[in-house]
């Protein structure tokens, strides 16, 4: 395992009611409402200690978790899943395609599957489409299906608010390709390169203020942000970076195809 994916990162407020509390490289971020909070991945079966105790630092309840959703079933973001619905009893929500493979511990995953179960297996609450919202108090989560990287990846957008602005969020699923072959050549996954093709003529048309993605690394917060800076929403509204990172991983995409 990434040594990064583990190591402690101080928790911060992005923008508005958006809070990173992931560690060093694996972003997870908490959505703070007064009808309780939504979580967007649960890193490894390690991080569930680290990510209560950032909820904590930032002054914030588990118990008051009432959704938990990720980016992609793969188990640097469903690792602590189990654990993290033990703890707060919240409703675990999953794109459809990713649900069977949450379901049996990453057993059926098209990549993984030859090593057998690869997290905690869980049953999912609620199964989610393209274009589904996700609703908690005033607060409204849509999820995108952007398949390729695994059937279910999603990436998700919503608008926070603070004093001064309101920000239009893209919480990126990026679409690298882990496959060693030729993406139309992986018999557990016929659908691959039609699903990577579907995905980045979504990804090109989006329009946000601020990209956020599942690895720190991806969209590149440590050069945007460093641990202890004064809250500036700014920091991440970057979508010179964003469109150069899309077209980055298209063209490791077209070179696989
Ligand atoms: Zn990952």
């Amino acid at each position: 395992m990434d040594e990064t994916w583990v190591r402690d990162y101080t928790p911060f407020r992005i923008a508005g009611n958006l809070y990173y509390v992931g560690s060093y490289d694996l972003a997870c971020y908490l959505i703070v409402t007064p009808a309780g909070h939504i979580l967007i991945n649960e890193g490894v079966a390690a991080s569930p200690a680290m990510i209560q105790a950032h909820v904590e630092e930032l002054g914030y309840r588990m118990q008051d978790i009432k959704i938990l959703l990720t980016s992609q079933v793969h188990y640097d973001h469903v690792g602590g899943l189990a654990e993290i619905k033990r703890l707060t009893g919240a409703k675990v929500m999953i794109q459809e395609a990713d649900a069977p493979v949450l379901a049996d511990g990453g057993r059926t995953d098209y990549y993984f599957a030859a090593k057998g179960p690869t997290f905690t297996a869980v049953q999912p609450d609620r199964v989610l489409h393209d274009g589904d919202r996700i609703k908690l108090g005033d607060m409204v989560v849509t999820a995108l299906h952007h398949p390729g990287h695994t059937k279910g990846s999603c990436s998700y957008v919503l608008t926070v608010r603070d004093e001064h602005s309101s920000y239009k969020v893209l919480i990126a699923n990026m679409p690298s390709v882990i496959v060693e072959g030729r993406v139309t050549e992986v018999s557990s996954y016929p659908a691959m390169a039609a699903d990577y093709e579907y995905t980045f003529a979504s990804l090109r048309k989006q329009r946000f203020d601020i990209w956020l993605a599942a690895h720190a690394s991806q969209f590149g917060l440590h050069e945007k942000y460093q641990e202890g800076d004064a809250y500036n929403p700014e920091a991440f509204r970057d979508e010179a970076g964003y469109r150069q990172e899309v077209a980055g991983l298209e063209k490791q995409y077209r070179d696989k195809k």
